[in-house]
């Protein structure tokens, strides 16, 4: 921890780093974008199991009726985001890379931004099992971009102790402002969606935590806390990858989730201020998760922002309406430093999508882009967050001994951050060389 940390008192953790944020759409407000003609909306949108259709072909569907239902308990719904009639189920392109099923749906011109399908519920009448179901039936995921079920994230296991529920409001990713945005927007709905969270999850506190460059939400999410309550807000320092749930429990609590290991193994379940908001907005309406606020930013986005969109909305279509201007034709959906690239323009905004950036492309002939040997400087070592040795896990890598980097040198504990990719002076790509690694390991065990 750095000194001026310790004389301010900020929590944090150690290594980590700090690129250029870029957060210039912090101080955009959440605007509704129109509907697209045709909204592509996967079944696996998810972890787990896909949602099983509920509709066929030339079916007329109302905005946010169930469209598909969840495949079992590891699994969410999928709710029709506008008004229209479903075209077909096809393969399409998605955020994850390969094709999946996806109903796609064409949208009635003039299709209302009222939502037509709803089951009002009176929330302090229902039983921790009951919101549990409640959160399920809204098809609702952790919308910081892993897509995990809230519901399954939210059932603690007979065999832990879980006491805190801490609240993510970090976006340490650069260029991403949606969830300070939602933050200052939806400041009630939050709270509301951190006490059904809390008592699903039966924790005695809740610790919102915010990194020290959105000063101003932690203030309106303190006024609108009441004096006394179980819920606070702590102030943490920026720092990538602050929002990471090892390192944010680290720095809220300096408690260690163990190799393997769960947040609940060490007491806690974080959610992200995203999720809870809109949770808080659902549940009492008895809705569907059909839309969500990603940050669309990056060179050559003429009316760069904070934008409302429905889920399946392509990303053509963001970009017709945002304005673009450029000839790039990959994009990427989420923050640059662990968002995947796309270049498919029929790819759709998902669940986990929290962001559409254009970013400049080094060209290929451009020397300081080249890869070089390693040159044992150890700047990855100290960038790692998990205090791995990222040096010795290429150097393994490109010897192909994927075995070796698991169980000598903890391979799997790396959550591909790409901080080791971002300091290395000899731009050798660290984190794919581990994502393949992984994926080979994983591949061979199965
Ligand atoms: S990508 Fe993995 S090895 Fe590299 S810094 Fe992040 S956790 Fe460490
Ligand atoms: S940062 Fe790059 S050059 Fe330096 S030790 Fe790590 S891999 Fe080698």
């Amino acid at each position: 921890m750095g000194l001026l940390n310790l004389l301010f008192g900020l929590k944090s953790f150690t290594h980590g780093i700090h690129p250029p944020y870029h957060k210039d759409t912090a101080d955009k407000p959440i605007r509704r974008l129109a509907f697209p003609s045709q909204l592509v909306l996967p079944l696996d949108q998810h972890i787990g199991k896909p949602a099983i259709p509920l509709v066929k072909k030339g079916q007329e569907v109302v905005r946010g009726e169930p469209i598909a239902k969840a495949d079992g308990n590891f699994s969410v719904p999928l709710h029709a985001p506008a008004t229209g009639r479903v075209r077909d189920l096809e393969l399409m392109p998605t955020p994850k890379g390969p094709k999946s099923t996806a109903i796609v749906l064409d949208v009635y011109e003039g299709s209302t931004q009222e939502v037509l399908w709803n089951q009002p519920r009176e929330m302090s009448e229902l039983s921790r099992e009951e919101i549990l179901q409640a959160i399920q039936d809204s098809g609702m995921v952790g919308l910081g971009g892993a897509a995990f079920p809230s519901h399954m994230k939210l059932t603690i296991p007979p065999d832990k102790q879980v006491d805190t529920l801490i609240v993510n409001g970090c976006e340490c990713e650069p260029y991403l402002t949606c969830d300070h945005r939602i933050m200052l927007e939806y400041p009630k709905a939050l709270i509301r969606g951190i006490r059904y969270a809390m008592q699903a999850s039966a924790t005695t506190q809740a610790i919102i935590g915010i990194e020290d460059n959105k000063m101003d939400a932690a203030e309106v999410l303190r006024n609108n806390v009441s004096k006394g309550s179980a819920i606070r807000v702590e102030v943490v320092e920026t720092k990538y990858p602050q929002g990471s749930e090892k390192m944010l429990i680290k720095s809220l609590l300096n408690r260690e989730v163990p190799t393997g290991g769960l947040p609940a193994d060490v007491g806690v379940v974080v959610n992200n201020v995203g999720t809870l908001a809109f949770l808080g907005q659902l549940l009492p309406l008895g809705q569907g998760l059909i839309e969500r606020v990603i940050t669309v930013a990056g060179p050559g986005i003429v009316k760069p922002g904070n934008y409302l969109v429905p889920l399946g909305t392509p990303v053509r279509h963001i970009l017709e309406q945002a304005g673009y201007e450029g000839s790039r034709t990959e994009f990427i959906l989420g923050g640059p430093m662990m968002g995947p690239a796309v270049s498919a323009m029929d790819t759709p905004i998902t669940k986990g999508t929290s962001g559409l950036l254009v970013l400049n492309e080094p060209s290929i002939e451009d020397e300081s882009q080249r890869i070089w040997p390693c040159i044992r400087c150890a700047r990855c070592v100290k960038a790692c967050p998990m205090h791995l040795n990222p040096s010795m896990l290429g150097l393994l890598a490109a010897k192909r001994k994927y075995d070796e980097m698991a169980q000598d040198y903890h391979l799997n504990d790396c959550f591909e951050c790409g901080c080791c990719s971002y300091v290395c002076p000899s731009n050798i790509p660290l984190v794919q060389y581990f994502r393949i690694s992984k994926a080979i390991n994983r591949e061979q065990a199965a």
